[in-house]
């Protein structure tokens, strides 16, 4: 089931690239673009998670946060600052925010500590897993069997992003917006190489990343 997220992001270039990853990430994402519409929206109902920029038209980022747990609201709340002043964190914290980031960030850490957020209101997911490999995101731990597997950052976004997506075809560019970090260039040859290092680990796994000429990938079982 998709995890229902809000965005409050007025920087649009930024907000919609940040739509199409967590969209990828099976996440159903609501953007508001102020701060007063934010405050007004989580009167409602409320999503799993909120992302929360500090920067805000309106009203900015900490008043909704203030006004939000004044509320007596506990919805795990994740601020975006642009700012790397430590006074901005602090503040962040003391209002209520339960993690931050400082732009720029990488896409795959805003997913994971979305995730974890997610996790602390919400069953944990099952481990991920095809054949005798498995990756178990909480912890970050890759085995085939019992064998642990090491993997880099990269190596680790781009096969739980396969394994996410096992058994459907996914494009080169898809794992790009879903691992690379913003203003990051990570081209398609570099996918290229991950992918086949991913195959030289993952021998023997009974898992096999198959490449569909011109496109992308599809992983599933078989060797
Ligand atoms: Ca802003």
């Amino acid at each position: 089931m998709p995890l229902p997220l809000l965005l409050v992001e007025d920087d649009a270039v930024l907000a919609d690239g940040l739509v199409r990853t967590l969209q990828a990430q099976d996440m159903q994402v609501e953007v508001l673009r102020d701060g007063i519409k934010a405050d007004a929206r989580l009167q409602g109902n409320q999503p799993t998670v909120v992302v929360l920029d500090i920067g805000l038209p309106g009203i900015d980022g900490f008043e909704v946060l203030r006004r939000l747990r004044a509320r007596g609201t506990t919805t795990p709340v994740l601020l975006l600052t642009a700012r790397d002043a430590v006074e901005d964190r602090v503040r962040g914290l003391e209002a209520g925010a339960d993690d931050y980031l400082v732009k720029p960030f990488a896409s795959a850490e805003l997913v994971a500590r979305i995730r974890a957020l997610a996790r602390r209101v919400a069953p944990p997911p099952s481990q991920l897993g095809l054949g005798s490999l498995s990756l178990d995101s909480s912890t970050r731990r890759a085995r085939v069997g019992e064998r642990p597997l090491e993997l880099s950052a990269r190596e680790w976004g781009v096969l739980e992003y396969l394994l996410l997506h096992a058994g459907r075809v996914v494009s080169k560019q898809q794992i790009i917006d879903a691992i690379a970090p913003w203003g990051d260039d990570l081209t398609l040859n570099a996918v290229e190489v991950y992918v086949s290092r991913l195959r030289l680990k993952l021998d023997g796994a009974g898992v096999a990343i198959r490449t569909i000429r011109g496109f992308g990938y599809l992983l599933e079982a078989g060797d």
